[in-house]
């Protein structure tokens, strides 16, 4: 049966990415087949959905980064038809096809197993945005950070990753110090469990090698100057989870805050992450991540709206996650 898609295509001008209809038979190698029921709009989907940036590494591409659905056909030992899965990352809409299609194929060994507390859509409403958050916070925790060090911020507070990282670090106990450019989510931040909420405008000009000890960690999704200035502004032996670059690939920093006070800057890759991290980062985000907190988050959309909810993405116009109904 033929089926709908975000497709994209290398032209002259650069990538055409539009609407399209395809075969099963243009699927790529893998040995599990997916019918695909929820995607989500990340910031590195809107990037995909402009045509206009290097996400996309062969064409034609389907994109969409992440996926939830029920296994159709299987060769995988691991799975079976009517599984719940998910897929995150491993180079979808990148060099293999995504998740903005009602049918995927890909490999069992990307496959996670969806918890059974999570319906499809919540686990797209968390997506890679809220696995990353669970990511930095449990690479917190390997460094030995905890509550009881002082309050954590969290940058891009407003945004996909910042907004599950304020909900499951306030869950954890920690004093949640939240970084946004919109004053106008205030109360939405305070929502989700933020005790403090400052201007990101604080931290986007080029600052001091060493700045005021205000938190002992750091979730940050910005990059650039802003991360160079969290950094500074870390308590001694304090630790930065850094995952994004919203505000710029840069970082115009010193290294005196990792010499003088012990800071440590923690990177944090969803992409390639190994299984294990996988299936512990969803099985907390399943039981950690409260559900209300969630919804209050999430937003709904048909598949046809997901090239606008791109647009405004990279706008920074979205509050939270997006769901996207695809079939
Ligand atoms: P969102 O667009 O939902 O959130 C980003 C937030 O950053 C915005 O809401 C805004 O928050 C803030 N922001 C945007 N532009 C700027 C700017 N110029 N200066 C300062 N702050 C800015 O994106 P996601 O949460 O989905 O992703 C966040 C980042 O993390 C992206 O760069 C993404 O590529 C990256 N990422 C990386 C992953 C990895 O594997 N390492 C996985 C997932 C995401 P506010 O309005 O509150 O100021």
């Amino acid at each position: 049966m033929p089926f709908k898609a975000v497709r994209a295509d290398k032209t002259d001008a650069g990538q055409d990415v539009r609407f399209a209809v395809m075969e099963e038979s243009e699927l790529m190698d893998g040995d599990v087949t997916v019918r695909v029921s929820h995607s989500t709009v990340n910031y590195k989907d809107g990037l995909a959905l402009s045509g206009k940036s290097a996400v996309i590494r062969r064409f034609p591409m389907v994109l969409g980064i992440d996926l939830a659905g029920v296994v159709e056909t299987s060769n995988h030992p691991g799975f079976a038809p009517g599984d719940e899965v998910i897929v995150n990352g491993y180079g979808l809409s990148e060099t293999h096809f995504g998740g903005y299609a009602e049918k995927a194929r890909v490999k069992g060994d990307w496959l996670v197993k969806l918890p059974p507390t999570l319906s499809p859509a919540e686990a797209m409403a968390i997506g890679t945005a809220g696995y990353t958050a669970m990511l930095c916070v449990m690479a917190l925790e390997r460094h030995g950070a905890t509550p009881a060090a002082g309050p954590v911020l969290v940058t891009g507070a407003a945004g996909g990753v910042g907004s599950t990282a304020i909900s499951l670090l306030a869950g954890r106990g920690w004093t949640v110090i939240a970084s946004t450019g919109r004053a106008s989510e205030a109360d939405y931040l305070r929502g989700l469990g933020a005790a403090e909420i400052i201007d990101r405008a604080t931290l986007s000009a080029p600052g001091k090698p060493l700045g005021k000890e205000l938190w002992a960690a750091a979730v940050d999704s910005v990059g650039s100057t802003t991360l160079a200035n969290v950094l500074a502004q870390t308590r001694y032996g304090g630790a930065v989870a850094a995952c994004g670059l919203a505000g710029g690939m840069d970082l115009p920093a010193t290294v005196v805050p990792f010499i003088l006070r012990s800071v440590a800057l923690l990177g944090v890759d969803s992409v390639q992450r190994p299984m294990p991290d996988r299936i512990e980062a969803w099985a907390r985000l399943a039981v950690e991540l409260d559900r209300t907190k969630l919804a209050a988050i999430t937003h709904t959309i048909a598949f046809d709206q997901v090239f606008d909810a791109g647009r405004k993405i990279l706008a920074g116009e979205i509050r939270g996650r997006t769901v996207v109904t695809i079939g």
